[in-house]
């Protein structure tokens, strides 16, 4: 899948770390603490990006940052603030279409023990996301209406071909690789004809070559919204554009239990980046309250593409154990301050 994936064991390997905006210093300082506590073999390179570096630097996505990730190809990112409306770019969006990460691949998993927290049992679902194509590419111009000079607001998403292609194939071979059934198209196109209907289209080109080793079917993103909370383990493997991926992961985290435990990897061909699928929580920030589980579980995946799945699976059991256990953070129902957290899951590695 990339160049980390044949690093040498006993090597370490050189990380960016982003410790972003918000409650990102936080749970970054306690994923650190745990992955050290693990053995894991990463170096860091500590950089800035997001508020905080605008703040310090003058620039959202400072020089030394990008340097930092051209050389690494590798980085764990804690959440960056962007603001709504008018203000600088999103970030997170630069870094993916820069750097070509065009595949966003969410896991989702039931984690929590039975109680009132844990929607459904044995959920698993792959929500992976087209991450550079769609609105997110989009140049938003404002139109004169009546007297009013920006009466009207347009945005000009597109998509391709060769990106459809290559994101749907990536969801076949992940499929494949991961020992998965099935793979759902989700789409719009019914109304958006050609923008969805392209990917619709180039999507069962794609799904016949994989005929007999993985299954295929369609969804179209409302009616999978409202599958996905009736009967959630209809779905298996789904691939989706840009704004519907987006979305669609959100609401698959609350079926699992909360944003605070889902993790994200932004994938390219010799590059990736790994992060929390939250965002930076300004209402909890600085609080102790964090929950750092999705940050934790972002490195349980970096540890997967560097070829340390045995020290992979040790962070996620060591995880599941504590939460089961019932040292959790309040978002998921608990009383746990984030050092109490981070402590219980270092004792249960
Ligand atoms: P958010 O995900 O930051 O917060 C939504 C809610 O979930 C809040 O109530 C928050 O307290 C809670 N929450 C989120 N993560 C949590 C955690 N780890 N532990 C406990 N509670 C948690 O979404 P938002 O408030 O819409 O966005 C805040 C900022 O984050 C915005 O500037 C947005 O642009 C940015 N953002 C960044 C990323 C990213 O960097 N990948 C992703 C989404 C949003």
């Amino acid at each position: 899948m990339s160049a980390h994936t044949s690093s040498t064991a006993g090597q370490p390997i050189p990380v960016t770390l982003i410790p972003g905006d918000g409650i990102g210093p936080e749970i970054t300082r306690a994923t650190k603490e745990v992955l050290a506590a693990l053995g894991a073999p990463f170096l860091w390179d500590e950089q800035k990006a997001g508020v905080h570096a605008l703040e310090d630097e003058g620039t959202p996505l400072p020089d030394a940052t990008l340097r930092s990730l051209e050389r690494t190809r590798l980085a764990l990112k804690a959440p960056l603030a962007t603001p709504s409306g008018t203000g600088f770019r999103s970030v997170n969006v630069t870094l993916r279409q820069k750097f070509d990460l065009y595949a966003n691949i969410r896991p989702a998993r039931t984690l929590l023990p039975r109680d009132d927290l844990r929607r459904y049992d044995g959920l698993d679902i792959v929500l992976i996301r087209e991450n550079i194509e769609g609105y997110y590419a989009a140049r938003d111009y404002y139109l004169p209406q009546g007297d009013d000079p920006q009466g009207m607001a347009l945005s000009a998403g597109y998509t391709t071909r060769a990106e459809c292609e290559r994101i749907v194939t990536h969801a076949f071979d992940y499929a494949l690789a991961h020992g998965r059934r099935k793979v759902t198209l989700v789409h719009k196109a019914n109304i958006l004809k050609l923008m969805s209907g392209l990917f619709l289209e180039t999507g069962r080109k794609v799904a016949a070559r994989y005929e007999g080793r993985i299954a295929c079917d369609e969804r179209i993103v409302d009616a999978c919204a409202m599958q996905l909370c009736l009967d959630p383990s209809q779905f298996d493997v789904i691939v989706t554009t840009n704004l519907f991926g987006d979305i669609l992961s959100d609401q698959i985290s609350g079926l699992t239990g909360g944003l605070g435990l889902a993790p994200g990897a932004n994938i390219g061909k010799d590059m990736a980046i790994f992060e929390a699928v939250h965002g930076s929580a300004p209402d909890i920030a600085g609080q102790n309250r964090a929950n750092p589980t999705a940050l934790l579980l972002a490195g349980a995946l970096m540890l997967d593409h560097t070829n340390h799945a045995a020290l992979a699976t040790r962070l996620r059991t060591a995880i599941i154990q504590t939460l089961q256990n019932g040292t959790r953070t309040g978002d998921v129902g608990g009383t746990a301050t984030t050092d109490q957290f981070t402590r219980a899951v270092i004792n249960a590695l």
